[in-house]
């Protein structure tokens, strides 16, 4: 079954985009693209491990429909979000002649979409894009939003743009080869978006919990297509992060910090629900969340596989750093998206730093 998500972003119509989501998608995409992008080149970026899955294949049918397609690779992992990579993206697509009206198909996980994604937003001052989502972190969370960049050797992601896709393809068939572990740091963000926005959703996944599998392919899709709307809905009232959207951060102030502290051993997913765990019982010791809310909470990162504590953290010094060097927190105080009861995340709380010692120590 196919699923479509408008995205209405700014007031031009031509900026807004839909999030398609079916599985099998990967196979007829290539005949789509042939229909509607006409002449123009296009320049597909993928990393190494999903090339040879995935894109060497999907590169190959572009080309049989008629596509003038060059591919480009970059070696899988974190490593690769950093300016030295993006120069030799960008080198190589203007040595390949690119143009204005060219188009950028990032056809891999959260690294090669923000990757990508930078690069088609900084080459001739921006072309269009499209992200091919391969990760279920990808999926339900930065293929969406136009979010993209790399990291610096001051922190991760502190060099971007805001550049929404031309549209996103997601097919969820992808995920049967995507690692246990991959699978499970993009549910922590599918429960970063319920706690946040949506009792509905996370009544879903706790009813879900068991079946959720990376191969129960229909059940993701729907899985998938609640979390993207409901990011969607945030993104068309607060594009570039002023307020609301804010609230996607929950579980990351915390969750950065712990990446930061353990020289970034802890993945991504893993820190985001150590987060979540951590910022929930610093708001259940405010007051913000009852302690049956926290309980729930607390059980569905469980039933998912997801961990709640975090392990000894070697440096203080470097989680503290990190918690005011954070970009999400403007002063030397810590700026919370705390939860207020499930499914509501309120922004901008002030968290007093004896509050986040104590969680802490514990
Ligand atoms: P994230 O999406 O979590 O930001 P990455 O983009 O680094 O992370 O992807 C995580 C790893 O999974 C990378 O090694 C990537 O090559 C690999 N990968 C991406 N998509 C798939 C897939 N569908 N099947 C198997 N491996 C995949
Ligand atoms: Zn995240």
């Amino acid at each position: 079954m196919k699923r479509t998500v408008h995205v209405a972003v700014g007031t031009l119509a031509e900026r807004s985009y839909d999030v398609v989501i079916q599985p099998g998608l990967l196979k007829s995409l290539p005949e789509l693209i042939a229909r509607n992008v006409g002449g123009r080149r296009v320049f597909v970026i993928t990393d190494w491990n999903v090339q040879r899955l995935y894109t060497r294949r999907f590169f190959r049918r572009l080309n049989a429909a008629g596509v003038n397609a060059c591919l480009l690779d970059v070696p899988a992992g974190e490593h690769s979000k950093n300016a030295k990579i993006t120069l030799a993206l960008q080198t190589q697509l203007l040595r390949l002649g690119i143009r204005r009206d060219s188009l950028v198909i990032a056809v891999g996980g959260g690294v090669v979409g923000d990757l990508a994604g930078f690069v088609a937003a900084t080459v001739l001052r921006g072309v269009s894009y499209i992200q091919v989502p391969t990760t279920l972190l990808a999926q339900v969370d930065s293929s969406v939003g136009g979010k993209v960049g790399i990291n610096h050797p001051f922190g991760k992601n502190l060099v971007g743009a805001f550049h929404q896709p031309f549209g996103v393809y997601i097919d969820p068939e992808v995920l049967r080869t995507l690692p246990v572990a991959e699978f499970r740091n993009g549910l922590a963000e599918v429960v970063k978006i319920a706690a946040a926005l949506d009792r509905k959703l996370f009544d879903w996944l706790e009813r879900s919990s068991k079946r959720i599998r990376k191969e129960n392919v229909a059940l993701i899709a729907d899985m998938i297509a609640h979390a993207v709307a409901l990011k969607a809905a945030v993104i068309e009232k607060d594009e570039f992060e002023s307020g609301l959207r804010k609230a996607l951060n929950a579980g990351h102030t915390i969750g950065h910090a712990l990446e930061a502290a353990s020289n970034y051993t802890i993945d991504h997913g893993a820190a985001v629900a150590m987060g979540l765990a951590a910022e929930s019982r610093i708001a259940l010791n405010m007051g913000a969340l009852s302690q049956k809310e926290y309980a729930r909470l607390m059980k569905l990162l469980q039933d998912l596989g997801l961990p709640t504590k975090s392990p000894r953290i070697k440096s203080r010094a470097k989680f503290f750093e990190a918690l005011s060097l954070d970009k999400k927190s403007e002063n030397a105080t810590t700026k919370f998206s705390l939860l207020k009861g499930i499914g509501h995340a309120i922004i901008g709380v002030e968290v007093p730093t004896p509050f986040i010692k104590e969680i802490i120590d514990d």
